[in-house]
């Protein structure tokens, strides 16, 4: 029962007292009132319905709540990995049955991703949320001057995940009708878990980062500190990394960065790197150790100099590139070109996307989806950054 029909009910047996038993109205209303503010408070859940498992930490039991499936705690004997359980003491009939259901669910995730175990011939630490799959099997990492635990740090990098395809859908203003599957991301502490992943899970082995776009869009990255100097280092790597997957799941599924739209494959990676750094410098060689680095990472003002001196790439080339053959200031420009045309039109930079997923030369989708040429879109462009972009 409600609280409210609680009170209900104690408001008519009141009316009921009253008409029948006048003499004795004063001494029961005050009971009843009593009874009415104390009985839906059950002082062992505060009324949640439900406790914390005794299993874990508190904050770890909070953080459970966020994702569908955590393999840490899906074997737990008390809570079978909901991190939570009904409280003894009171009845919560709607709690009861959300905490039932998600012991259904976790049960059948488990079966679901048992093919990772198998795959790598051990128990493999992973969750699911509702838009992606994460393994997460590096050690603890030092997070904003703070050591993070392993389990934690596969909460926290799903919940950036899911911030990331949030902002994508958003700037890009569409919704989950656009995609089929979920993402799956593999971060591996041991290379050599890294290589046998990538055969594995995205058909290719490489020292960096792998790919899978498209169908199953997946991702693997050996996150270790030989590869990453920090956490914010592998984060820009993977919302770099994952822009790319979620681009090319995007219906029509296919994969712009081979054929000839390298500039807005690159560019769209490169603005979500900005977006939330100001910096850019992933880049998406196979070897990770090439330390590529263009002026710093910093865009903005690498493109504004450019600009201001003339010595952009000529556009026309640009617009002839996938993703392994455009050069460093070709990225740069890639990156100014995506955030110029997101910035004018959201619907219509969608409609170029899929015209260039239909092999569509850049030059004539730019026609198509905005109205303009090359020569007009470069005018534009130089005089926006020119408006916008720092100098310093
Ligand atoms: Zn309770
Ligand atoms: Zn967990
Ligand atoms: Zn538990
Ligand atoms: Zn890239």
């Amino acid at each position: 029962m409600t609280t409210a029909a609680r009170i209900l009910l104690v408001i008519g047996l009141l009316a009921w007292a009253g008409a029948f038993a006048p003499a004795a109205i004063g001494h029961d209303q005050g009971l009843a009132i009593a009874a009415a503010q104390d009985a839906p408070v059950c002082k062992k859940c505060q009324s949640a319905g439900r406790l914390p498992c005794t299993e874990h930490e508190r904050e770890i039991c909070a953080l459970e709540d966020a994702v569908l499936y955590c393999s840490v705690i899906a074997d737990c004997p008390v809570c079978h990995g909901v991190g939570f359980i009904p409280c003894p003491d009171c009845q919560n009939a709607p709690v009861r049955a959300k905490i039932e259901e998600k012991i259904a669910s976790i049960a059948a995730r488990k079966v679901a991703l048992a093919y990772i175990d198998t795959t790598m011939g051990r128990s493999i630490r992973k969750a699911e949320s509702q838009h992606f799959v994460l393994v997460w099997e590096m050690d603890r990492l030092k997070v904003e001057k703070k050591w993070i635990e392993s389990h934690e740090l596969l909460h926290l990098y799903l919940k950036r995940l899911e911030a990331l395809y949030t902002d994508y859908c958003a700037r890009m203003q569409i919704t989950d009708k656009e995609f089929v599957e979920k993402f799956r991301v593999f971060v591996w502490q041991l290379p050599q878990d890294h290589a046998d992943a990538g055969l594995r899970f995205c058909r290719q082995s490489a020292k960096g980062g792998v790919k899978l776009m498209g169908q199953t869009p997946s991702y693997s990255v050996c996150g270790n500190k030989q590869n990453f100097q920090d956490d914010e280092k592998l984060h820009r790597n993977i919302v770099h990394s994952v822009t790319h997957l979620i681009l090319s799941a995007q219906r029509p599924v296919a994969w712009i960065g081979n054929i000839k739209a390298g500039w807005l494959d690159e560019g769209l990676a490169h603005f979500f790197e900005d977006r939330y750094w100001s910096i850019c410098d992933t880049y998406c060689f196979q070897e990770a150790n090439t330390n590529v680095d263009f002026k710093g990472g910093k865009f903005r003002l690498a493109v504004r100099k450019m600009v201001d001196e003339g010595k952009t790439p000529p556009i026309a080339e640009v617009f002839e590139q996938n993703v392994d053959t455009l050069t460093l200031p070709m990225h740069a420009v890639s990156f100014s070109y995506v955030e110029c045309l997101l910035n004018k039109d959201p619907a219509k930079f969608n409609d170029l996307v899929k015209k260039l997923k239909a092999k569509v030369p850049t030059r004539d989708a730019l026609k198509q989806a905005f109205g303009f040429s090359v020569m007009d879109f470069e005018n534009q462009w130089k005089s926006w950054v020119l408006q916008t972009y720092p100098t310093k």
